[in-house]
């Protein structure tokens, strides 16, 4: 990999919160050192009804009784009000969301004073149809201020969110609601998609049958009008959004709400398995996004900020709505998708918005790649100051593309590794106290503590590689999974006594800088040599003519694992032999010999989440011919593009 280093330039040094790397040792110091007065300082920054008795109690170890942790003992807050109220006297003209929709024609501007008055409009609306706290209340709608605004309104009267993404299935939306039993859904006509309208409410309306059936009657389904599309509204349980919310009080007060009550639950995003119901609390969650917010994208008083994430994911949960509204922040929400109307969107909005930071996925940033740089010279993007990533890897050939062509060599780029889990940034620079490497999410964030273990779960030191862990909690860790604290424990507590599990491998280097090499399942050993599918796929992204790849290992009769690669090629490049050959060659020198790929799959596209990442349990099961065993297909985002796979690997075999 890439050993190229990255120093922000000196420009916005000056005034950025933390300006070395010196600055960083010696607060990351502090909060290892001192973890609850660290936290506690921070804290005092929010508004608390009641403060707390204690900063932090935890046990992590299975081996000493229940793992548990908390955070603000006893203390009484609202998020919303953190969010919302105390910014009404300096920043209620404000502009707290900008929705950019679907088409670039359709916009909006919402103050903290108007989403105040709706958030108050809409928790009324939930209270009239019997909702009240702990109650939960799932959430189905596309990337419309009504989803930021439902959610709020929920936390407002200390109602549970759950969250499911839009583009999910009716039995995904079932599950997902029949895990918690939730009260209330809220939904909308449709979704707006391209140049299409999509129906979401028949969808809805499948799912809350289904639960029905299973014995489970939601009361009230709240319906957005979006697209305008002909709906089936049923009597005594459907109910017009703008309706319900216009009959209430612009005034609603907030639920004073424990540190560690729930907040929401969000299921994660289905890579690896069956999604668990990921239960995030108030106090320690709150104060969690609102501060890797304001230090990792060094978010200044007038900013306007730029995730492009859903809200469906925790993405958004925590870096387009609670994070920056905490810190008063302007936080765009996307409606739309980069493609459309032209591969220029996001580049266009940013120009159009003059965004200051501006946070995306790798597979977003290696699609626009493919298109072409003219896409992104069309525009005006010198108000861009920090760039993010976050999901998966970062390949160096995509960082550089986008710090060259996006953040003109002038941006940092924060390289974000989290989890729905974690709730908020663990590992990533700081854009101007901390160097970067491309390909790497570089060091931790304040008071997290990342070990790498070995597989006897030894903690390793030095450079080295192996099993991502975390010692010691930090304020935005999830607490349970919801209704099953036995699966919480064992996921992420019972396979390192003490350590709280990733899942994901790493690597340390020399400079203490983390590497993220991908799920620990997806470690391949070929003839003995550990490598990481992630160094394999960086090497191919590499080559002139590859979109995108992922690699996985699969049984070979003398290398134990042999390389299989599945490739997508840049538009207008076909496969054929010698470019077969070529990339074989490639990897060869890039790596070595022992990571050559032994077959390499021409795919039209590789099966993805619907937030974007490569599911390789699937891609593993295609290679070993096990096309009955593909497991939960229900997270992915094209099913199609499984049949199209398995037929060309079985010409290839
Ligand atoms: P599931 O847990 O159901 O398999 P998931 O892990 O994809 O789904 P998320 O919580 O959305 O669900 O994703 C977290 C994972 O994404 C991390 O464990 C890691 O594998 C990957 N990831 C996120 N950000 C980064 C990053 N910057 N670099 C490398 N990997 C990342
Ligand atoms: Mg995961």
């Amino acid at each position: 990999m890439s050993e190229n280093i990255f120093h922000a330039p000196d420009k916005f040094r000056e005034n950025a919160w933390v300006k070395s790397m010196d600055e960083y040792k010696a607060m990351y110091k502090k909060s290892v050192e001192d973890p609850e007065g660290f936290w506690g300082e921070i804290a005092e920054t929010f508004y608390w009804e009641k403060k707390w008795d204690k900063v932090r109690d935890f046990n992590y170890s299975m081996s000493k009784g229940p793992v548990f942790l908390e955070w603000f003992k006893n203390a009484k807050t609202n998020i919303t009000y953190n969010c919302l109220d105390r910014h009404l006297d300096t920043r209620g003209d404000q502009a707290a969301l900008i929705w950019e929709g679907n088409s670039p024609d359709e916009d909006m501007v919402i103050t903290y004073r108007d989403l105040h008055e709706k958030v108050c409009r809409f928790a009324n609306a939930l209270k009239k149809s019997g909702v009240g706290k702990g109650d939960r209340v799932a959430i189905y709608l596309p990337m419309i201020p009504e989803l930021a605004i439902a959610m709020m309104a929920c936390a407002r009267i200390g109602a549970v969110h759950s969250i499911v993404f839009g583009g999910f299935s009716s039995e995904a939306l079932a599950n997902r609601i029949m895990d918690s039993l939730c009260k209330v859904l809220v939904t909308s006509d449709g979704v707006m998609r391209g140049a299409k309208s999509i129906p979401l409410k028949g969808n809805a309306d499948k799912a809350l049958k289904m639960c029905a059936d299973l014995g489970h009657s939601v009361g009230t389904c709240f319906v957005v009008n979006r697209t305008g599309s002909d709906v089936n509204m049923v009597e005594n349980r459907d109910v017009w959004w703008h309706e319900a919310a216009q009959a209430q009080s612009a005034e609603c007060p907030v639920e004073w709400m424990d540190a560690e009550d729930p907040l929401f639950i969000l299921y994660t995003s289905g890579s690896t398995g069956t999604p668990k119901g990921v239960q995030h609390n108030v106090g320690g969650y709150m104060v969690y996004t609102g501060t890797t917010f304001k230090y990792v994208f060094d978010y200044h008083e007038g900013d306007v900020y730029w995730c492009t994430a859903d809200i469906g994911w925790v993405t958004g949960h925590s870096y387009i709505v609670y994070g920056p509204l905490s810190q008063g922040a302007t936080s765009i929400i996307f409606e739309g998708i980069p493609s459309y109307p032209d591969p220029g969107r996001f580049w266009a909005t940013v120009d159009k918005w003059k965004v200051n930071q501006f946070y995306t996925a790798p597979t977003a940033i290696r699609s626009l790649m493919a298109q072409g740089e003219k896409w992104v010279e069309q525009y005006d993007l010198s108000s861009l100051r920090v760039l993010g990533s976050v999901g998966e890897p970062i390949n160096p050939e995509a960082w550089q593309w986008y710090h060259k062509y996006v953040g003109k060599e002038q941006c940092p780029i924060v390289d974000t590794w989290w989890q729905t889990e974690t709730g908020g940034i663990m590992i990533s620079a700081l854009p101007y106290a901390i160097d970067q490497k491309p390909g790497s999410a570089t060091l931790p964030f304040f008071s997290v503590q990342p070990v790498v273990l070995s597989e006897e779960g030894k903690e390793l030191t030095g450079a080295c590689e192996g099993i991502l862990a975390i010692k010691e909690p930090w304020p935005g860790q999830m607490r349970t999974v919801y209704n099953s604290h036995d699966r919480f424990e064992m996921t992420y507590f019972q396979m390192f006594d003490g350590y709280y599990f990733a899942g994901d491998g790493c690597r340390r280097d020399e400079d203490g800088y983390i590497w993220i090499t991908g799920r620990v399942d997806d470690v391949i050993n070929v003839s003995g040599h550990r490598m990481s599918t992630a160094e394999v796929e960086s090497a191919l992204g590499s080559h002139v003519n590859v979109a995108e790849a992922a690699v996985i290992g699969f049984p070979h009769d003398i290398k134990g694992q042999g390389i299989y690669a599945f490739v997508t090629l840049n538009m207008g490049v076909s496969p054929s032999d010698e470019l077969m050959a070529d990339l074989k060659k490639h990897v060869r020198t890039e790596i070595g010999p022992i990571a050559t790929p032994d077959i390499i799959n021409f795919a039209s596209d590789l099966p993805k989440t619907r937030s974007g990442k490569i599911m390789r349990r699937i891609l593993r099961k295609i290679a070993t011919d096990e096309y009955d065993q593909l497991g939960d297909l229900s997270t992915l985002s094209d099913p199609d593009v499984v049949g199209t796979l398995i037929n060309s690997h079985k010409v290839l075999m």
